[in-house]
Order: C-alpha cells, then structure tokens, then sequence
C-alpha cells in the first residue's frame, strides 16, 4: 500500500476522469442490470423503502421483506397510517428500528405537508426524517432524472480504487469530493440509470473485502488501482475497535400457556421493543427479586444465545422459569402471539424458538 499519500492522493484523485467511465458503466449496466423487485417501477415510494431497507441488508435477504412490505403498506397514504405493531412486525430481523419508525414519520410529514407527494429535490429530501443524502440523491436520481450522486460505501470502494486512492474513504472530504466529481459527470436523460450503474458495479463485479472482479469490469482498463496492482488493498479503513462483550441472563418466565415481555427503554440500543426480561451480568437465585420473581420459583438453565450489534455483543444465557401466577409489570402474551403479532427482535430468536418448539 502506498505510505504517507494524503498529498497524492489528492492529486491521484483529481486526475482522475470519471467522465470517461460513464459510456462504458451505462453501456454494461444495459447488458448487466439485474432483475429486482424495487427496479419494476422508479416511484419514489419503492425507491425510498428499497434503499432505506438495503442499508444494512444484502439484496437477497432484503427480497422477501421489500414484497411483504409493500404487499401490507403498498402506497405513503398505508404507510402513514399503519401502526408501528405492524410496522415492526414487518421490519422484524432486519434490525436498525429506528429505519421503520423513521419511514412512519416521514410518511406522515409528506402526507401533511406535501399533499402526500415527495419533494422533487435532493434538497427538500434531505430535509426529512431518516433521509440522508445517500438516500436523497438515490431517490432525485432514480425517480426523478436529477443529476444527484448516490454516495455509500459501496461506490466510495467503487470510486477509491478507480482513483487508486490510499486513504481512509470514511472520510468526509473524500466523500464529499466524489460527490462533487460524480455529480459533474451525471449524463442527462439518464440520471437514475448512472446511479444504478455505479451501485450495481459495487454489488457485483468490484467487491469488497478485496475481492475486486477486475477481469470482468467495464471499467478495468480505467482503472488506476486495477493498474498499480493496489485495486485489492483499497479501501484501506481504520481499525476498528474491540467490541464491548456483556453477559446477560434471559429469563423465559412460563405461565400456563403465556410469556412475559417487557418494552425496553424509550432510548438507547433496540430503543422501545419488545424482549424478555432480563439481567445484566451472572445469574443468582437472590438476583430474581430484581425481575419481581419469588424466590423458591424453580429456574431452568435452558439455551443460550450470542448476538453481534455494531459496537458490543451479548452472551445471553436463557433460564426457563414457570410461574404459578403472572407477576406484575410484564406483557403477558399466548405464544401464539408470541409467534404472529408480536415484533421481536432477531437478538431473541433462539429464546422465541425454544418457546415455541422445545427446541
Ligand atoms: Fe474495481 Fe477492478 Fe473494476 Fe477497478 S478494475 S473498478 S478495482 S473491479
């Protein structure tokens, strides 16, 4: 990799002609696009759910969960006005929540104050909540011809390695540079195709984790990362720092057909969900009295279960406890409900399936 480089690679980076990659990656993403299901139509709507969704899910997880969401809440004015049980219940194990919640709110804010149409500017879009400029340059791009880039990581990779930039690409300047240069290259008439042409090289021929196609990329004989032999090396990111490892003991407390849950904080980490009580650290018979749970009830050390968010993880241990009576302060639901209205999330998969199948 090369060292020491802020200074040439800018002077990499501003050499370089995106210009010329704009024939050639439209001329490949005619002959290349892949069918999906948000690409039948370019309504803002299915745009912006679409990529609010593919944020932090690979396409092929994302697939059934766009058809489901749309099939329930198939226009804004449904969106709008669904309640947030069933929107979690449709975002149920694609995590972030606050994704849904904000598309809720936003919804209701375009059905208010926009007549239930979007804004046709990146700018305006920008302004609401959950939009971001990634977001709202997809969505005037795609839906509505503006020559506005569509940022994320994926073509910050795509962009680093065609430049054969070695620095970090989280960075703002860098992003805000490419924006910049991509933005100045956008061929009219075909806006949305140039910002899906770019994503779609990212999603599959210029991958990452060091696996760039090169032998089979439209742009190859562009490239100047591909050129020096650096295009496996770029992006080069920070180190990330260790995550944060707590232990917690997950109490599936039993009575007669029904389960305890409780809503989790307003704020913070999977912010006013739905998860079975719990404790932080090791489990103590002393320690139920903190759950509200008698003493002498028999616990059942049961299945356990380990979940990664992004800067922590849990090592959850699971007790089986049956009560003779439901103890206040928890939501005492069937375990049919448990399996069809109730939104959970995926962190408390294994627990719900041991309630439900024994297993
Ligand atoms: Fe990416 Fe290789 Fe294409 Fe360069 S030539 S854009 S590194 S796939």
């Amino acid at each position: 990799m090369p060292s020491g480089a802020e200074g040439k690679a800018e002077k990499g980076t501003s050499e370089f002609d995106f210009s010329a990659i704009v024939p050639g990656l439209l001329n490949w993403y005619d002959r290349n696009a892949r069918i999906l299901p948000w690409r039948e139509d370019s309504s803002p709507y299915r745009v912006w759910i679409s990529e609010i969704m593919l944020q932090q899910t690979r396409v092929e997880a994302a697939k059934p969960y766009f058809e489901r969401f749309f099939a329930a809440l198939p226009d804004l004015a449904s969106l709008a006005s669904a309640p947030e049980e069933l929107l979690l219940k449709l975002w149920e194990g694609l995590g972030y929540y606050s994704r849904v919640r904000n598309l809720a709110r936003c919804a209701r804010i375009i059905q208010a104050e926009y007549g239930g149409h979007f804004p046709g500017s990146a700018e305006e879009l920008r302004r609401l909540p959950g939009i971001g400029e990634y977001t709202a340059g997809a969505i005037a791009s795609i839906s509505f011809g503006l020559p506005e880039p569509a940022v994320d990581g994926n073509v910050l990779r795509v962009a680093a390695r065609l430049t054969g930039y070695p620095g970090e690409v989280t960075q703002p300047r860098f992003r805000k540079e490419i924006t910049g240069k991509l933005r100045a290259v956008y061929p009219a008439g075909r806006c949305g195709d140039f910002t899906q042409s770019l994503m779609e090289l990212g999603a599959v021929v210029c991958l990452p984790n060091g696996a760039p196609k090169c032998s089979c990329c439209p742009l190859a004989e562009l490239c100047e990362g591909r050129r020096a032999g650096t295009a496996a090396e770029i992006p080069v990111r920070a180190p990330k720092k260790p995550r944060r490892v707590e232990r917690r003991c997950v109490f599936l407390l039993c009575c007669g057909e029904r389960v305890a849950l409780r809503k989790r904080p307003s704020k913070g980490l999977l912010a006013g969900l739905w998860e079975f009580p719990a404790l932080e650290g090791a489990f103590e018979v002393s320690r139920l009295a903190e759950l509200g749970i008698p003493p002498e009830t028999p616990v059942e050390r049961v299945v356990s279960a380990r979940h990664v968010f992004s800067h922590l993880e849990w090592e959850m241990q699971g007790y089986l406890a049956e009560l003779s009576q439901p103890v206040e302060g928890y939501e005492w639901v069937t375990r049919q409900e448990l399996e069809t209205r109730i939104s959970l999330p995926s962190a408390f998969r294994v627990f719900r399936r041991f309630l439900l199948t024994g297993k």
